[in-house]
């Protein structure tokens, strides 16, 4: 059993990556909104390389405000986000936990771009939160 492993919603894509995750994160961008149709996006970054995906994800390019080369990968049949890009950090793959078997995992650490968050969203007052992407 892999670290890591998930599907779509019509499992034509799974995927798997045994790998640490580096970074949790919830992001409350006005992309990852429009692109998940949630209030905001957990996301799991880990090592692109350590990434094995089995079917061909469908990839959206656009840009973000920062002017980084964005990727949105998702099933080009039932139309579920899968993974993301970001060319500011190239080695870097993102996972929506949206798919992920291991929910257990699923602890984000902190909050991004709460600039742009929808006002009802509860947020942990816990984690750490910043108004755009850090760093
Ligand atoms: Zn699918
Ligand atoms: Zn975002």
């Amino acid at each position: 059993m892999p670290e890591l492993s998930g599907k779509c919603l019509c499992g034509n894509i799974e995927y798997s990556a045994d790998t640490e995750i580096k970074l949790m994160a919830n992001c409350h961008c006005s992309d990852c909104r429009a692109a998940t149709g949630a209030a905001y996006s957990t996301l799991v970054f880990i090592d692109k390389d350590a990434l094995q995906v089995t079917g061909t994800p469908g990839v959206f390019h656009h840009k973000a405000d920062s002017g980084a080369d964005m990727e949105k990968h998702f099933c080009p049949d039932c139309g579920s986000q899968l993974f993301g890009k970001n060319s500011n950090r190239p080695n870097m793959m993102s996972i929506r936990v949206g798919g992920l078997d291991q929910t257990s995992l699923v602890k984000p650490a902190v909050n991004v771009y709460l600039s742009s968050k929808i006002e009802s969203t509860p947020v942990d007052p816990e984690l750490k939160g910043f108004e755009k992407m850090p760093g």
